[in-house]
């Protein structure tokens, strides 16, 4: 029998890789530090005790919406819900790319914003970030003038770099482009600005967040968009039925409860990155600004890779971006506890020393 062939354009790609070894101090995949608040486990052990099994969950996932919604303090109609952000980011695409679409990026970012763009058939415009990774104005303007994208993409704080846009650029790409724009806001609690504020009925922005980094909550695999009220109806129209299932409701609804507890990791996790980038500043190394809770940097006088070596032989993993397209000998660290901090510090000036 013949083998099934896979559709056009999906032959050349690559799914997402994230290799993980088993090492002491795992500081690769930008998640919390630490779990939940145990009031929250207790909580949510007591509530799976209510769900009725039998029945299909909520459809509209009313409680969740509503619960996030009074966290920014906007009508429930403006909050969409899905597995993950990849599952919105997926969702969005699905509704505003496809084949004859573009969806431009600022390179280089959070790969998947362009890989998911592709599988919906879209042609991915890759628009290119300055040397030091900010937004460049005139790179912008051309990108939004030569190429009229239907789907923008920003991503503040940026991944790997951790920059964070500057908002009177943010505010440019919105007034310039034809089509909707996406800003991903995976890592904006760590950060000094927000563009939630920026979302309107009257506009196409939107602001994707997640679950994954700041709520202790990567397991939950939970992730929402706030977006005019319009946007969110023909969202709920693409996503499957009963995509969300009841114990995610529960957790999700029963998590923003404990929003101080959050806000308190948060301030945790700035006031060590600003530990560890202070510490980091006096190595052999260039060392990339973030409002993230992670930090990019590069090795001046020994290559990426052999850095990345050296730190898994002291069991501490970080993410090697040194292969990436225009990240060559760049390293990622994930902010950890403050041990693990310590550890990843002591490591690495063994390594680069
Ligand atoms: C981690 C990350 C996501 C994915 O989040 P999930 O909610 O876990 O799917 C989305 N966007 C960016 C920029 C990320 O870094």
């Amino acid at each position: 029998m013949a083998k099934a062939s896979v559709r056009d354009g999906l032959r050349a790609l690559e799914g997402y890789h994230s290799p993980q070894v088993d090492v002491r101090v795992r500081l690769n995949t930008n998640e919390a530090p630490v779990g939940p608040p145990d009031e929250f486990r207790r909580d949510l052990a007591a509530a799976l005790d209510s769900i009725a099994w039998n029945r299909y969950p909520d459809r509209s996932a009313s409680a969740l919406r509503a619960a996030i919604a009074r966290l920014h303090g906007v009508p429930a109609s403006m909050i969409f819900v899905a597995n993950g952000s990849n599952e919105v980011l997926q969702t969005i695409l699905l509704t505003f790319a496809g084949p004859g679409r573009k969806v431009a990026t600022f390179e280089p970012t959070y790969q998947l914003h362009a890989h998911i763009a592709r599988i919906t058939g879209a042609t991915v415009v890759e628009g290119e970030r300055a040397a030091d990774f900010s937004l460049d104005p005139t790179e912008v303007d051309r990108v939004m003038v030569n190429e009229r994208p239907d789907v923008v993409f920003l991503c503040s704080p940026n991944t790997p770099t951790g920059g964070v846009d500057d908002p009177a650029l943010v505010e440019k790409v919105i007034a310039a482009a034809p089509g909707l724009v996406v800003i991903d806001e995976a890592y904006g609690q760590f950060s000094s600005w927000s563009a939630v504020e920026l979302v309107r009925e009257d506009s196409s922005v939107v602001v994707v967040r997640t679950f994954s980094k700041t709520w202790s909550m990567a397991a939950a695999r939970l992730g929402y968009v706030i977006a005019p009220a319009w946007l969110v109806a023909e969202l709920d129209k693409v996503v499957l039925p009963y995509h969300l299932d009841a114990v995610k409701q529960v957790a999700g609804t029963l998590a923003v409860e404990y929003v101080d507890a959050m806000n308190a990791r948060v301030r945790e996790i700035v006031s060590e990155r600003d530990r560890l980038v202070s510490a980091m500043s006096v190595l052999d190394l260039d060392v990339f600004p973030s409002g993230a809770n992670f930090v990019l940097f590069r090795p001046r006088s020994s290559s990426g890779r052999s850095v990345w070596q050296g730190l898994l032989d002291r069991s501490v993993l970080v993410r090697d971006c040194s292969g990436w397209p225009r990240l060559a000998d760049c390293l990622r660290v994930t902010i950890g506890t403050s041990d693990e901090n310590t550890a990843f510090l002591a490591a690495l000036t063994e390594v680069v020393s």
